[in-house]
């Protein structure tokens, strides 16, 4: 290996250049560094990013261009197969290293335990690390060894645990190679959409460690306080909207962690810290049960007899079901690529136990539509809400959207906004607009079934007819775990 053999920073999901182990381990090493970007989507087994990921990916990249660039160095883009392309680079720059930040998703893991080996068989070195998570997952056991499987304990465990340290960040010039390998342009990769929807998502998002930053200081200044409540209002900026900046790893979880414990100690942050604790456990959960996305981590699921109706299906994704509240949600995901949280959990109840409709229908729309697509976090939000989960909503509770749209959004602000042929109900009868008195609905200017869906099942009775066909199920809970790998990722 040559004395000054640049080393290669491969980015992934880590798109930022402060608290990033594998580029401040890239500069320790003290040779020249080039950071490269390589997209593989085929790589991803059956997940690959859905449409509003590829939209989020573009601007990022482009970000994190720019930031290389006013360091001195550069972004080499390249198309996979990943382990072609690294051996590539590695034999055109001469390059000795190669560094990267894991992953967790379970075609990830497989591709690059197998990269990992190859790469140090042909005498390179291969290095990777934690930059994504407070606690990797093979860190955390149970009393008898194993993963967990129920969160309190879980996040006991990891509190009781030394946290992640903060890698140093960035210098203010990176050493690029004398001579830069060929490059593609970002869009080569044509992860913008052809036909222009994405003006929702333009309007709402800033993707990048800037735009991450900017979303931690809004939320620090203006909701933290009231986070335990506000997280429940659809219709305020209650929650940080983080998600899609760690998802990307625009941010570091630890970045956030220790944000928030340089203020006062408060019941606030605590709370919002658990919801930390919560995308933990669902990586957790996808690195010891790979099969997860797929299945029902609960065995007697995978009999149960889902139905699919399209014509329900359908107007479900475009927020026409009659319940308003779903139907704000349905249309918020649409147009900005995010749905709140306590709307994610009535929709997708919605889906499943009002139609009957298999958690994996609705998780692969949430897939492709969401710019927070997360494998570990949808399949754990899905499996939750449909009780076949760890640690799931017990499968009697089935949200009625009309109270959950009462309690949470009483002014209505949130249905408003989204659902505007709404707007002029009086809010009596805004989350139930079928039960308004005519007089009222024409007043308002709205047409049940014509300018608005009437519901199209009716909730007492879904309600039933989930509860006979969920409570036929013995509950057994006895999915095996993978065994605890460590080596390789
Ligand atoms: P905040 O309330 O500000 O929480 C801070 C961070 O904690 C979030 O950014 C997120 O990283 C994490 N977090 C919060 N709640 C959860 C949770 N229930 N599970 C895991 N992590 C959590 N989240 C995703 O990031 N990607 C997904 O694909 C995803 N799919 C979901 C699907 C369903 C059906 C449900 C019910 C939830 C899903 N969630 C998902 C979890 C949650 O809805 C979002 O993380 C949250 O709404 C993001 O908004 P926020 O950043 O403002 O959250």
């Amino acid at each position: 290996m040559a004395s000054n053999s640049p080393t290669l920073l491969w980015f992934r999901n880590d798109l930022r250049l402060t608290d990033n182990p594998a580029l401040a381990a890239a500069v320790e090493r003290g040779h020249p560094i080039i950071p490269v970007f390589i997209w593989a989507p085929e790589e991803e087994g059956s997940w690959r990013p859905g449409e509003a990921s590829n939209w989020w990916l573009h601007s990022s990249l482009s970000a994190l261009a720019k930031e290389l660039e006013r360091r001195g160095s550069q972004l080499i883009i390249r198309q996979g197969p990943a382990a072609t392309v690294l051996h590539q680079l590695s034999v055109e720059s001469a390059a000795g290293s190669v560094f990267w930040n894991r992953r967790y998703e379970p075609a990830v893991i497989a591709r690059d335990s197998k990269l990992k080996a190859e790469l140090k068989k042909s005498g390179i070195e291969a290095e990777s690390f934690n930059s994504a998570l407070l606690f990797e997952p093979w860190t955390i056991q149970n009393a008898s060894g194993l993963p967990f499987r129920v969160f309190t304990p879980f996040w006991k465990a990891c509190l009781s645990k030394a946290f992640v340290q903060a890698a140093p960040d960035a210098p203010e010039k990176l050493q690029g190679p004398m001579t830069w390998p060929q490059n593609m342009a970002l869009a080569e990769l044509e992860l913008e959409p052809c036909i222009d929807w994405a003006s929702g998502l333009r309007d709402t998002w800033q993707p990048g460690e800037n735009g991450a930053q900017q979303e931690l200081q809004r939320f620090q200044a203006a909701a933290l306080n009231d986070y335990p409540v506000g997280r429940d209002k659809p219709g305020l900026k209650g929650t940080s909207r983080l998600s899609p900046h760690l998802h990307f790893g625009e941010i570091s979880p630890g970045q956030i962690w220790r944000a928030l414990k340089q203020g006062q100690p408060s019941a606030a942050s605590d709370a919002y810290l658990r919801q930390l604790g919560w995308r933990e456990f669902a990586h957790h959960v996808l690195y010891h049960f790979p099969h997860s996305p797929q299945q029902a981590l609960r065995p007697e699921f995978a009999a149960f007899p889902w139905k699919t109706d399209e014509q329900s299906l359908r107007a479900w994704t475009l927020g026409k079901t009659g319940y308003p509240l779903v139907d704000a949600g349905m249309r918020e995901l649409w147009h900005t690529g995010w749905m709140h949280n306590r709307v994610r959990m009535v929709a997708a109840s919605f889906l499943v136990k009002h139609l009957l409709t298999g958690w994996q229908e609705g998780a692969a729309w949430f897939w492709d539509t969401l710019v927070d697509a997360n494998l570990a976090n949808n399949t754990m939000g899905w499996q939750w809400v449909a009780g076949c989960g760890a640690d799931a909503a017990p499968y009697f509770r089935i949200f009625n959207p009309v109270i959950q749209g009462e309690k949470f959004d009483p002014t209505g602000s949130y249905v408003r906004r989204w659902v505007p042929e709404l707007a002029a109900l009086p809010d009596e009868w805004l989350h139930k607009p079928w039960k308004a008195p005519a007089s009222l609905l024409a007043k308002a200017g709205i047409e049940l079934g014509v300018t608005y869906p009437s519901p199209i099942v009716d909730h007492d009775q879904a309600r039933a007819r989930a509860l006979a066909a969920l409570s036929g199920m013995r509950v057994k809970y006895n999915t095996p775990a993978r065994q605890p790998m460590t080596s390789g990722l």
